[in-house]
């Protein structure tokens, strides 16, 4: 009897050994899932949208631009060996990123998220607690949508306008590029709730350099649904 217990302890102890040796490193890359980003299915057809934003410029805004977005981020998360295992430390950490990485994820995650807050069925307008956090933040409903306007048109080249939660604070910005307000290095910093391209890929087909009619017609398509859920 005692042999055998010897002997089980013996093998015991060596698989507990040989478990130690291994670098803890080796653990972390085998047992983590490594972030991938998704195209999100573009949640109505491609003209649904008509004629505030035309079927040509969504196929290829999702189809072309979208996708090399998720595909080039995919691409640099495996060829840099990423380490961040969801969005949100991804992008908080975003300074440590690559620009490759950064600008991609950036862009992954902004259309993600804009085609979301889109609909060809909007109500044209805000409604309930969604009329009263943007009356308590900005004034009102019109001078709400006058402040997001202006910091659509006053984005210098290209990039995002934003309406944020940050704490219990609405906030209403702009970033340049596929910033967003989710990185370590944005200086607008919240949760978004509602998001705005304004790349000139975005509208330029149809509105040419008018910025200001796509963003004149962009507020007939805004999906107040999915704004009021994520103020929750
Ligand atoms: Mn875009």
């Amino acid at each position: 009897m005692e042999t055998i217990n010897r002997r089980k302890f013996v093998k015991q102890t060596i698989t507990a050994a040989a478990a130690l040796a291994v670098p803890a490193s080796v653990f972390a890359h085998e047992t983590r899932a490594a972030l991938q980003f998704t195209q999100v299915v573009l949640p109505y057809a491609a003209n649904a949208l008509e004629p505030n934003i035309d079927a040509l410029t969504m196929e290829i805004h999702y189809g072309k631009h979208h996708a090399a977005y998720i595909k080039n981020v995919n691409d640099a998360i495996a060829a840099e060996n990423i380490p961040y295992s969801t969005e949100k430390d991804f992008f908080a950490n975003a300074s440590k990123l690559s620009a490759k990485a950064k600008n991609n994820g950036g862009g992954a995650w902004n259309h993600n998220f804009f085609w979301q807050v889109m609909s060809p069925n909007a109500s044209g307008t805000p409604y309930g607690k969604l009329v009263a956090a943007l009356d308590g933040a900005f004034g009102s409903v019109p001078k709400f949508k006058e402040q997001f306007t202006a910091a659509a048109m006053s984005r210098f080249g290209s990039g995002w306008a934003w309406l944020v939660k940050d704490g219990n604070t609405l906030k209403i910005g702009s970033t340049p590029n596929q910033d967003n307000p989710m990185m370590d290095s944005s200086e607008l910093k919240g949760t978004p709730l509602l998001a705005l391209d304004v790349w000139e890929h975005a509208y330029y087909l149809k509105y040419q350099n008018k910025r200001n009619e796509y963003v004149a017609n962009w507020w007939n398509v805004v999906n107040w649904d999915e704004v009021a859920k994520r103020l929750n």
